[in-house]
């Protein structure tokens, strides 16, 4: 479905995060979450992913600071992460 010119202009700009968790691919083995120094990783157990496991969320993403480690540990590449905007672009 098309979106209209209307909607796109009125369309709300998505909050900025640290992290993009790619839910559908996670398998749930918690190496991201012993990893993190900030321990803002766990596994979200109200729900469950395709793959059937408990997959894992960023807790808090004004604590997280891009600093990749998660994405260097997991195995199955569920991380993109994003260096903080500079200051001028905010
Ligand atoms: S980028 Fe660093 S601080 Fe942010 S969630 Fe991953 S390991 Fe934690
Ligand atoms: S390391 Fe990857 S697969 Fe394991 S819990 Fe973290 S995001 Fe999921």
């Amino acid at each position: 479905m098309a979106i209209s010119p209307i909607a796109m202009a009125t369309r709300q700009p998505l909050p900025w995060t640290p992290l993009v968790v790619a839910v559908d691919h996670c398998k749930g083995c918690e190496l991201c979450v012993a990893v993190c120094p900030k321990t803002v990783l766990a596994l979200d157990r109200s729900r469950v992913n395709l793959l059937g496991y408990h997959p894992v969320v960023l807790t808090d993403a004004t604590a997280c600071t891009s600093c990749a480690l998660c994405a260097r540990v997991c195995p199955d590449a569920v991380f993109t992460v994003w260096a903080a905007p500079r200051e001028e672009h905010r």
